[in-house]
């Protein structure tokens, strides 16, 4: 709350720089930057967070900026800090969603309501450090890129666990989807309105965004940055919905473990039409009920293996046919 208190203390500072901004619109038509927040849990995060970005922001020269807050749903005071934001700094708008529905449907949601001529995703606890949106804005405005995404060059401070997971993940969707979303390529990056409309193009339930963003393509300028803690508050994410997260990603950008279901078929085929041809040149026969047990185990057990990655994708489409809403705003302010 001692935080609350000093961001009001800047309410007068920054209504100053909304005049600014009205003013300097009249003279000439910067460009906006809309920057997407989403946030769960982050009451002890924000205030840092919004100091921060508006501190970096006032380094860019040539375009103002719009700050797209999401409440995912939060437990704690983080409804609160954002409607105080949106009273207090016409920048701010917030839309607050009825439940948890998680970070990609936030970034849906914020994406889908901004308005800048380019917009750049951020976590809320500043391990995306809001110093490098002067860069990316000089990249993706006077570069000719579409993309500036930040490249997180190591893990430090993470847990060890995760680390190794997240490692061995990348390693494999990098393998089987054939599409650019290795270690370090995160949400943070700065996009063009082309992009972001192209983004929008995609309605599907199962929104896997490191997946869209390699999806839709376009030139991506990559910068590099060091991992740092969260600043306040923990991670969201522990092992079982990371390996959820991980899931989809596969599944919804891969129909690879669907062919390896097929290669595994057929390989089976072969070895049982070997298995019989060798008993009948041998004359003694593979017989026995030790042998059939095991069999009808392995067998059963490949085959329920296989049914699961086929009932992944038709709980996937199943999805997909109901068509419902990614997220449910249960209230929205500034906008
Ligand atoms: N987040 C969210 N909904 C969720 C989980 C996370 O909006 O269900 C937000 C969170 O508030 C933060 C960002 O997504 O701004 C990244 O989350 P976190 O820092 O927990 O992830 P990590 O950095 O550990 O990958
Ligand atoms: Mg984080």
């Amino acid at each position: 709350m001692d935080k609350l208190m000093e961001l009001d203390n800047r309410k007068k500072e920054l209504s100053n720089n909304r005049q600014g901004i009205s003013d300097n619109k009249l003279e000439i038509s910067k460009d906006l930057i809309s920057i997407i927040v989403p946030c769960y849990n982050e009451e002890e995060a924000l205030p840092a967070f919004y100091r921060a970005a508006s501190d970096a922001v006032k380094e860019i020269e040539g375009a103002d900026c719009e700050f797209i807050f999401i409440d995912d749903g939060s437990r704690d005071h983080t409804a609160d800090i954002l409607q105080r934001l949106s009273a207090m700094d016409g920048r701010c708008r917030y839309l607050s969603f009825s439940r948890n529905f998680g970070k990609e449907a936030a970034m849906y949601a914020g994406l889908q309501n901004a308005s800048g001529d380019y917009c750049v995703f951020m976590d809320a606890d500043l391990q995306h450090p809001p110093e490098l949106l002067k860069e990316m804005y000089r990249v993706v405005k006077t570069e000719g890129y579409d993309c500036c995404a930040g490249l997180r060059e190591d893990r430090t401070g993470e847990n060890h666990m995760r680390t190794v997971l997240s490692r061995t993940f990348y390693h494999i969707i990098g393998r089987i989807c054939r599409l650019d979303m290795g270690d370090g390529k995160g949400d943070f990056r700065m996009i063009s309105r082309a992009m972001a409309d192209s983004i929008l193009e995609l309605k599907e339930y199962n929104r896997y965004m490191k997946g869209i963003f390699s999806f839709v393509g376009y030139d991506t300028k990559w910068i590099p940055f060091h991992n740092v803690e969260r600043s306040a508050g923990a991670s969201k994410w522990n092992i079982r919905s990371l390996f959820r997260y991980a899931i989809d990603g596969i599944f919804s950008f891969s129909s690879a473990p669907a062919s390896l279901s097929g290669a595994t078929g057929v390989l089976l085929l072969l070895i049982s039409a070997l298995v019989g041809i060798c008993s009948l040149v041998s004359g003694r026969g593979l017989t026995g009920i030790p042998l059939l047990i095991c069999l009808l185990f392995l067998l059963n057990g490949i085959q329920m293996f296989f049914i699961s990655i086929l009932g992944q994708y038709m709980s996937r489409d199943y999805m997909e046919s109901k068509k419902r809403p990614v997220y449910i705003i249960k209230k929205r302010g500034g906008f």
